[in-house]
């Protein structure tokens, strides 16, 4: 996949007063910017954010203090997803992924945040992440597997962290303490050559989320516990009881 970069938009005779844009290999970099940023609607907090672009993806950087002088600094990759980052959705658990990846970011002081946007929806890409999600709800599939699968399209497209990998290195990080459930997003870090400790990085299960997270604990094993936050059950997109299905099948 080639990015598509609007450099066209750049009056030619600014380019050499243009100081913010890097060369660097086969990545161009673009910041920074310093960024107040709400933490959980009690504080503003300032960080600074970059942007990346390989050939095969673009990517922001969301920086707090200085993590290269951490030993193990905490790090949170996101897959850009227009539901939970953009509108609240709670289906998924990106929303309280990034929302608690900052605070914890925040409350340390250093840390990084690398959002991928070429990776939305198992990087399904938007157009068919909507198919996904509009068939998965009109066929009561859950929306993390059944949904990608019963309409021919692999469960998760994400198979390198190369780029992620020379993100972190980019900012001296060759060992980090990785926010994350999916063990196969860690294997992959891993093998691009980066240490990674794990923190566990759960949303409480809530009768919103409870089918898809009960999914990506079953077919997918990511590493969850499951912990009920309660509620009444969500009937607001199929009429059928699937999470008594999913239950049955748990591990
Ligand atoms: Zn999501």
């Amino acid at each position: 996949m080639m990015v598509t970069r609007m450099t066209t938009r750049v009056n030619m005779e600014h380019t050499k007063e243009i100081k913010t844009v890097h060369q660097f290999g086969r990545y161009e970099l673009i910041g920074p910017v310093k960024l107040p940023l709400k933490i959980f609607k009690e504080k503003v907090s300032e960080f600074s954010i970059w942007y990346f672009a390989f050939p095969g993806g673009q990517y922001a950087a969301l920086i707090k203090g200085n993590p290269s002088k951490v030993k193990k600094p905490l790090v949170r990759v996101e897959s850009v997803c227009i539901w939970a980052h953009f509108f609240g959705s709670q289906y998924c658990d990106c929303g309280w992924q990034l929302e608690e990846a900052k605070r914890l970011i925040d409350e340390e002081g250093d840390g990084l945040i690398i959002f991928a946007f070429e990776q939305h929806g198992k990087a399904v890409g938007l157009r068919n992440h909507f198919i996904v999600y509009a068939e998965g709800q009109l066929r009561c599939h859950e929306l993390v597997v059944d949904a990608y699968t019963s309409l021919g399209f692999d469960e998760d497209y994400r198979k390198h962290y190369g780029d992620v990998a020379d993100i972190l290195r980019h900012f001296e990080l060759k060992s980090i303490r990785l926010m994350s459930n999916n063990p196969k997003r860690i294997a992959l870090l891993k093998k691009a050559g980066i240490f990674v400790e794990r923190v566990h990085h759960e949303v409480p299960l809530d009768p919103y989320n409870k089918i898809e997270m009960i999914s990506k604990k079953v077919k997918l094993g990511h590493l969850l516990s499951l912990k009920k936050k309660g509620g009444q059950n969500d009937k607001t997109r199929c009429n059928k009881n699937r999470a008594g299905r999913l239950q049955q099948r748990e591990v």
